[in-house]
C-alpha cells in the first residue's frame, strides 16, 4: 500500500500502481471526468501513470493553469503530428505550452507556411482528435533516441543533454516525439482549435543560431469557448496601448532616437505628470521625501550592490571618460544611490523611518526582439522609493505601504487583484541572508499587514529573493488579463553590503531594513496597462482633455472662448473645436480621441448663458442644457468618486 497526500491535506492508502485517474474516480466519477492531467510531487505526469511510491498528487482539471498547460501542449503533439504530414522533411524542435496556448519551433527548411495554410493544418489536426488517440508515454535509451533523431540536429542536441535512463517519448496515434511528459487523456478533448500566428524564432532563442519558424495556436474543450477567446483578441486589438498611443498622441517612438526609448508627446507627458503629482502629493502626506540622482553612476557603485553581477554583462556596457580612466554604467536601479543618500548623515533610531522617494529613470538592455511598446523598453521611469527603518518599525511601514498601495489601485480603476506573499523556504534556509530572527520578524509583518487590510492574498513558500520577503500584487484587468503590478520588498541585503548604520537606544550601532516599493512599477509599463484596461477612457481627473467645446458656426467663437475661460477658472482642461465643419463631423471626431463630454455652444446658449452638454460614447442621448457652473459640480464629483484623498 502506498500513501498519497491529496491538496486539502487529506492522505488516503492505495495500493502500488494506482494511477491518477483512478484516485480521481474514487473521489468521485463527476470529478474523475473533469480530471485531464496531474501532478505527483511536482512533477507533470499522465493520467494513466502507475504510482508507486508515497508522495502528494494533484489533479487536474480544465479550469486549473496546469490542466490547460496539459491540454495545450498535448494539442502541439498533434499539431507537430499534421505539420509533418503536411510538409514533408521539416524538422521539429521544441512544442511547450505558454500563457495562452502554445507553439512549435519548426525547422521548415525551404517550405513556407502561410496565414492561407492555417485552415487546412486546423481541419487535419481536429480530425486527427476526433479519432481519440491516446498519449502514452514510452521510455527509450539514450542511444535509440539519438539513433531514431539522427537526422534531426534539434533534437539531438536536446537528447545529448539528457541522461540515460531519463529520456521518455510520448506517442499517439502514429505519431511520437522526445517528451518529458504532462498530457491529456487523448485527443477527443480538443473540440476546437486555431492557428493564431506564425513567427521566425532562433533555435534556444539565440540570435547566432539558426531562425525557426515559431507556429502558435490555442485550442479549447469546446467550440464556444474558442470563439469567446478570439473576440476577446480582437478586443485586445482594439486596445493595444501602441495602437491607442497613437491615436490619442501620447508618446511616439523614433528609430532615429533608438528602439524602445519612448519619446512623451505633451498630452502623454501631461499625463504621466499628472500621475506623478498624484503619487507625490499621497506620499507627501504619508512622509516621504523627494530625493533626486543622477542617470549614471560609477561601476564600483554598482558592484558593491551586486547589480553589476545581476545585469553587467547582459546590459549596457560601461561609459568610459576620455581621460581619467572612469567607469560610469546607465542607472539600473535606484537602490544603490538612495543607499548612499542614507549615508550621508549618521542617523539616531529617534530618526528613523527615513522614505525617500524618486521619480528614477533607470535603463536595462533588452534585446530588439524583446521590445513592445511601453510594456518593454529599454529606458523607463519608476515610481520608486526605499524606506529605511528599525526592525522593530518593518510592522508599521508595511501596513502603511500597503495602504498607498490600495489608494493607487482604487483611484485608477484597477479592483481586481490579488497578492502573493514570497516567503522563505524553511528547508533551505542557506539560501538566504540575514538572521533567522529578522526574517521571521519580516514575515510575520508582511503576512500580519496583508491580514489586517484584507488582501486577497495566497503564500508562496520558497518564492522569497535571498535577500528578503516581498509582497507581489497581481491586478486584472478589464480583458481578464493578469498583470503584475506594485511589490513591496523587504531588503537585509544592501544595508549590509552599502554598511548602512543607526544608533540604537542602547547607543550602539545597527542595520537599518530596507523596503523597495513602486506602486506603478515602471511609468511606461503602467501607463500601458492603464490604456489598455480603460481602452483610452481614463478616469476623469486623468484624461488629457476633460471638455471639448463644439461651436454650432463662427458666429459662436466669442462665446466658445468665454465658455473655455470659465472652464479654466474651474481647473478643468478644455479645448474648442473651432473648425468650419459641421456639428455631426466635430461629434464624430470628439469621439474617437474619447474625450469625455462634449459642449456645444449656439445662438441659444450664447443668448441664455448656458451650455449643452454631450457625454462620449452616449449616442442618441438628448444634450442637456445647464450652467458651467453646473457642469463643473458634475465634473467634480465625478472625480471625487474615484479620486478620494490620501488619508494617513
Ligand atoms: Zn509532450
Ligand atoms: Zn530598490
Amino acid at each position: 500500500m502506498i500513501k498519497i497526500t491529496l491538496p486539502d491535506g487529506s492522505v488516503k492508502e492505495f495500493i502500488a500502481g494506482i494511477t491518477p485517474m483512478e484516485v480521481a474516480k474514487s473521489i468521485s466519477e463527476g470529478f474523475a471526468r473533469n480530471v485531464i492531467s496531474a501532478s505527483f510531487n511536482g512533477m507533470a505526469v499522465e493520467t494513466e501513470t502507475a504510482i508507486t511510491t508515497d508522495g502528494s498528487l494533484v489533479l487536474y482539471t480544465w479550469n486549473d493553469k496546469e490542466g490547460k498547460k496539459a491540454f495545450w501542449h498535448s494539442t502541439s503533439h498533434v499539431m507537430a503530428q499534421v505539420l509533418e504530414e503536411m510538409y514533408s522533411g521539416i524538422k521539429l524542435t521544441l512544442g511547450p505550452a505558454i500563457d495562452n496556448g502554445f507553439y512549435y519551433d519548426v525547422d521548415f527548411g525551404d517550405q513556407k507556411i502561410g496565414e492561407a495554410d492555417f485552415k487546412a493544418v486546423e481541419d487535419r489536426i481536429l480530425e486527427i482528435a476526433r479519432e481519440k488517440h491516446e498519449f502514452k508515454m514510452r521510455p527509450v535509451s539514450k542511444a535509440e533516441a539519438l539513433a531514431i533523431y539522427k537526422e534531426n540536429e534539434y533534437k539531438t542536441e536536446l537528447i545529448s543533454n539528457l541522461e540515460d535512463g531519463t529520456i521518455t517519448f510520448c506517442d499517439h496515434s502514429t505519431f511520437y516525439d522526445l517528451c518529458r511528459g504532462g498530457h491529456i487523456p487523448n485527443t477527443g478533448l480538443i473540440k476546437a482549435m486555431k492557428i493564431m500566428s506564425v513567427a521566425g524564432a532562433y533555435w534556444r532563442g539565440d540570435e547566432k543560431n539558426k531562425q525557426l519558424t515559431r507556429v502558435y495556436g490555442i485550442s479549447f474543450p469546446k467550440q464556444k469557448e474558442l470563439t469567446e477567446y478570439l473576440e476577446l483578441v480582437e478586443e485586445a486589438k482594439r486596445r493595444d496601448h501602441r495602437k491607442l498611443g497613437k491615436e490619442l498622441e501620447l508618446f511616439a517612438f523614433s528609430q532615429r532616437v533608438g528602439q524602445g526609448l519612448p519619446l512623451w508627446l505633451p498630452k502623454g507627458a501631461a499625463l504621466r505628470d499628472r500621475l506623478e503629482q498624484f503619487l507625490k502629493k499621497a506620499q507627501k502626506k504619508a512622509g516621504y521625501e523627494q530625493v533626486i540622482t543622477p542617470h549614471i553612476g560609477q561601476k564600483e557603485l554598482y558592484v558593491t550592490s551586486g547589480h553589476y553581477a545581476k545585469y553587467g554583462a547582459d546590459s549596457f556596457q560601461p561609459i568610459h571618460t576620455p581621460t581619467e580612466g572612469e567607469e560610469f554604467l546607465l542607472k539600473p536601479m535606484n537602490c544603490p544611490h538612495h543607499c548612499e543618500i542614507y549615508n550621508t548623515t549618521p542617523w539616531r533610531y529617534k530618526d528613523l523611518p527615513k522614505r525617500y522617494a524618486e521619480s528614477g529613470t533607470v535603463y536595462r538592455y533588452e534585446q530588439s526582439g524583446e521590445l513592445h511598446g511601453l510594456t518593454r523598453v529599454r529606458g523607463f521611469t519608476q515610481d520608486d522609493a526605499h524606506i529605511f527603518c528599525t526592525p522593530d518599525q518593518l510592522d508599521s511601514e508595511f501596513k502603511k505601504v500597503i495602504d498607498l498601495v490600495l489608494y493607487v489601485f482604487g483611484s485608477l480603476g484597477f479592483e481586481n487583484f490579488t497578492a502573493q506573499v514570497s516567503v522563505r523556504d524553511l528547508d533551505n534556509p542557506d539560501k538566504y541572508i540575514g538572521s533567522v530572527e529578522n526574517w521571521e520578524k519580516a514575515e510575520h509583518a508582511i503576512i500580519s499587514a496583508a491580514t489586517d487590510k484584507g488582501l486577497n492574498f495566497i503564500i508562496e513558500s520558497g518564492e522569497a529573493a535571498f535577500y528578503g520577503p516581498k509582497l507581489d500584487f497581481m491586478v486584472k484587468d478589464a480583458l481578464g488579463r493578469q498583470w503584475q503590478l506594485g511589490t513591496i520588498q523587504v531588503d537585509y541585503n544592501l544595508p549590509e553590503r552599502f554598511d548602512l548604520t543607526y544608533k540604537g537606544a542602547d547607543n550602539e550601532l545597527h542595520r537599518p531594513v530596507m523596503i523597495h516599493r513602486a506602486p506603478f512599477g515602471s511609468m511606461e509599463r503602467f501607463i500601458a496597462i492603464l490604456i489598455e484596461h480603460t481602452a483610452g477612457n481614463f478616469p476623469l481627473w486623468l484624461m488629457p482633455e476633460q471638455a471639448i467645446i463644439l461651436s454650432l458656426s463662427e458666429k459662436y467663437e466669442n462665446y466658445a472662448e468665454k465658455v473655455l475661460t470659465l472652464l479654466e477658472n474651474h481647473e478643468i482642461r478644455g479645448l474648442i473645436d473651432n473648425r468650419n465643419e459641421t456639428i455631426g463631423r466635430k461629434i464624430r471626431d470628439a469621439e474617437v480621441k474619447k474625450i469625455p463630454f462634449m459642449i456645444i455652444v449656439g445662438e441659444e446658449e450664447e443668448k441664455n448663458g448656458t451650455i449643452s452638454i454631450r457625454r462620449h460614447g452616449q449616442e442618441g442621448k438628448g444634450n442637456s442644457t445647464i450652467t458651467v457652473e453646473e457642469f463643473a459640480q458634475i465634473v467634480n464629483e465625478e472625480i471625487s468618486k474615484t479620486l478620494k484623498t490620501f488619508d494617513v
